[in-house]
């Protein structure tokens, strides 16, 4: 079964011409001429390029526009599993989509070139056939007496099986008492354990979880898993994982977070009595290196991943689930910019298999899909086992304000003092990392910004520093204003989190507070931890960023704040509604998921936001209703498209010129709109200076074709680049 995804048919015999493709910024394949050992297509091997050797893919047959004289010739071909069939199609799909360079997204594809190479014998050692004449010691005599018994061994097991030390092992190696040899590697990815006992699930649960299983194998469809917080989506899910193992295909488990998904790999241990494949940007190279093969091997059949795991080499795969498909995390705005929950349906689709989309709260472009009858929805309206869904309630802070410099309003205060005494967990929301989004002159007003981007800086002042949000620049805060020269005269304004940690601190002195936002817990180790302290309640009070809100199950959370609820619908996003109500719902989800029942106090000066009141109500229906509704009226996705253009460069009266020129060269029409240029919002971003297009189309238009004929008119220079974002979620 593995090896069917290769296409046996296409190789290539000697002297033939074959395109190649590098993962390399080039504007398609390479033509390059067989060596003297034929070459299949997917294959990888290496081939000269200028003066350097690299590493391509056999993507099909030669152009024939290179001429034959000047057609070099393949070096190598390597010894490792063919690209798939299904992988290459999705290169080639991603690139035409994103309008990105092929080669750019084959590189995603090929993330870990070092795993190309054989993976190194594993050294073991044996009883030699005859034995020296040497010096038997107790020791010496107990390591060959086990290696008499168990098959070969590294030196280091071996030892430890002996019960000595590895030198006892080295010096029998060396007098020839022990011989060396060449066996293959133990699998690093067990296969899951499907006989463990799997929980009891409800009806509602069964019919979700059967609807999932039974669409295994019958080829191509989206299902979406439409459960409030504490529905258990995941173990229904768990179930179709459990059935596709038994056939023998491999799952991909999409996370938005997944370094900090302690919680999951935890369960997915329970469940499995083994540790998935894991993907994300935390791997060691050495980790990367030996999961990126035992994928591309098939040995690895689960692979719970952030949104790059799309791209590794499946040879099997047979379910893709992307849970939390409404986060914004799964987009990726740099380099190629794709939406991941969007290229697992391609995926899925390429592949013929289907794909599942978990959400509490599922975006607006996968409800628009249900309601035209392309996806199918799996409805778990009641929370596990019973649990009520939390009250949640406003608080309207012009009416009970903080006390001066403070943030908590009385009404959270005294809530928080009755969860502690009540022996309860709470929560502190706020979406901001630091202590103070804004720091300034109290005597001249100066704001300390960002020398290289538009945007303040940030203080942290657990750290000590500055920092900004964007580019990572970071300083210790100045002495002086650099306007005026005051001492002293900084002004913190506004909170982060870590304020908030301070006002709590001083206001709780007996609560045992705990601070959690993406620069304070590093890594899946740190944030394991901090799971497990909160779950065993070493922890009263849990104050967090948005990584708080993913997906955490604690008992005896009960209570939950959010300090600044309107923080999300500042600004112009046309997403920026619903994306707070996903965010605050989840957040409000956290509380009270087992038998206590949960509150949620959302502070804001706009309680009668069709959000807030969304959220009061519970009425998720029809205030996504209501904004579909808008997005049509306004021709906005998923009813109309958008791609979003920034041109940049390093310096602005060129860049001017260049967007000028650009926008003269657009094509208009009532269908296609282009919009632009205008200074980005963030008009200088990492030292280069910013300006935006945004073009809206009707879906009648072929948006790409329209893309790529303009962009083809008008050719970048001196440092300018041109990012295109087809389908964009950010508009900075
Ligand atoms: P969701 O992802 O929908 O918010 P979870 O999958 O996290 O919900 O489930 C919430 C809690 O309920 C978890 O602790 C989970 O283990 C538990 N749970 C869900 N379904 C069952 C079941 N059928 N039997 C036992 N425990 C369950
Ligand atoms: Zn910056």
């Amino acid at each position: 079964m593995l090896s069917a995804a290769a296409n046996p048919a296409a190789r290539f015999s000697p002297q033939s011409r074959v395109a190649v493709l590098l993962p390399l910024p080039l504007g398609g394949a390479y033509d390059y001429r067989v060596g003297a050992e034929p070459v299949g297509v997917g294959e990888f091997v290496t081939v000269p390029l200028g003066k350097r050797e690299v590493i391509g893919v056999v993507w099909g047959e030669g152009a024939g526009d290179t001429d034959s004289a000047r057609l070099k010739t393949i070096h190598q071909r390597l010894d490792c599993p063919p690209l798939p069939e299904v992988t290459r199609k999705f290169v080639d799909w991603v690139a035409a989509y994103t309008l990105s360079m092929p080669g750019l997204v084959l590189k995603m594809a090929m993330s870990v070139p070092q795993a190309l190479e054989p993976a190194r014998a594993l050294m073991a050692c044996r009883l030699a056939p005859t034995r020296p004449d040497i010096k038997l010691t107790d020791a010496r005599r107990r390591v060959l007496e086990t290696a008499a018994t168990l098959p070969p061994l590294p030196p280091a097991d071996l030892a430890r099986e002996a019960g000595v030390g590895p030198a006892v092992v080295k010096g029998l190696l060396e007098a020839g008492a022990l011989e060396s040899v060449a066996i293959k590697r133990p699998p690093i990815f067990e296969d899951p354990d499907l006989a463990r006992p799997a929980p009891t699930l409800s009806d509602g649960q069964r019919q979700a979880a059967d609807a999932l299983v039974t669409a295994l194998d019958k080829g191509f469809s989206v299902a979406v898993i439409d459960g409030v917080t504490g529905s258990g989506k995941t173990e229904v899910y768990f179930e179709a994982v459990a059935a596709a193992v038994a056939q023998g295909r491999q799952i991909l488990v999409l996370l938005p977070e997944i370094a900090l998904s302690a919680q999951w790999l935890s369960r997915f241990r329970t469940r499995f009595g083994v540790e998935p494949a894991e993907w994300h940007s935390e791997l060691s190279d050495a980790k990367r290196r030996e999961t990126w093969r035992a994928v591309a091997s098939g040995e690895a059949k689960v692979i719970v991943g952030a949104r790059s795991a799309l791209f590794l080499p499946y040879p099997a795969l047979g379910l893709i689930v992307v849970d939390e498909e409404h986060d914004g995390a799964f987009k990726q705005e740099d380099g190629v910019s794709y939406h991941a929950r969007d290229m697992a349906v391609v995926r899925a689709s390429l592949g013929k298999i289907p794909v599942a989309l978990a959400s509490a709260t599922p975006s607006l472009e996968t409800l628009a899909n249900i309601q035209a009858g392309r996806y199918q929805r799996l409805h778990l309206p009641d929370r596990h086992a019973g649990a009520s869904m939390p009250d949640i309630v406003p608080v309207d802070l012009r009416r009970h304000p903080p006390p001066r410099g403070t943030w908590l309003s009385p009404v959270l205060v005294t809530a928080l003092e009755d969860t502690f005494a009540a022996g309860e967990q709470a929560m502190l929301f706020l979406n901001r990392r630091g202590y103070a989004p804004l720091t300034l002159c109290r005597k001249c007003g100066f704001r300390l910004q960002c020398p290289h981007c538009t945007a303040w800086l940030v203080e942290h002042r657990m750290a000590g520093k500055l920092m900004c949000h964007h580019c990572g620049f970071s300083t210790r805060p100045p002495e002086k204003c650099p306007e005026c020269e005051a001492e002293d005269s900084f002004a913190a304004c506004g909170p982060g989190v870590e304020r908030i940690a301070e006002e709590a601190a001083h206001r709780f002195p007996g609560a045992r507070i705990a601070l959690m936002a993406s620069d304070t817990i590093t890594g899946p180790h740190a944030a394991a931890e901090f799971v497990r302290q909160v779950a065993d309640h070493e922890i009263d009070l849990l104050i967090g960023t948005q990584i708080v809100a993913k997906g955490y199950h604690f008992p005896m959370l009960t209570l939950v704040g959010v300090v600044d609820s309107d923080l999300g619908l500042e600004g112009g996003d046309l997403r920026a509604a619903e994306r707070t109500h996903q965010l605050l719902s989840q957040v409000a989800g956290r509380a009270g998921r087992a038998e206590r029942p949960g509150r949620v106090l959302l502070q804001t000066y706009q309680p009668d936001h069709p959000v807030m009141q969304a959220l009061v109500s519970g009425d998720r229906d029809a205030f996504i209703a209501n904004e579909a509704d808008q997005r049509r009226e306004a021709g906005m996705p998923p009813y109309g498209r958008l791609a979003a253009l920034v041109v940049s460069g390093p310096e602005p009266g060129p860049l001017d010129d260049f967007a000028r020129r650009l926008a003269r060269a657009a094509p208009r029409s009532a269908e296609f709109q282009v919009l632009g240029p205008a200074p980005a919002p963030l008009a200088l971003l990492r030292g280069r200076h910013r300006r935006r297009f945004l073009v809206k189309a009707a879906r009648s238009v072929n948006l790409h074709a329209a893309l790529r004929e303009w962009l083809s008119k008008v050719v970048p220079q001196g440092g300018i680049r041109v990012q295109v974002d087809v389908d964009p979620y950010s508009f900075f």
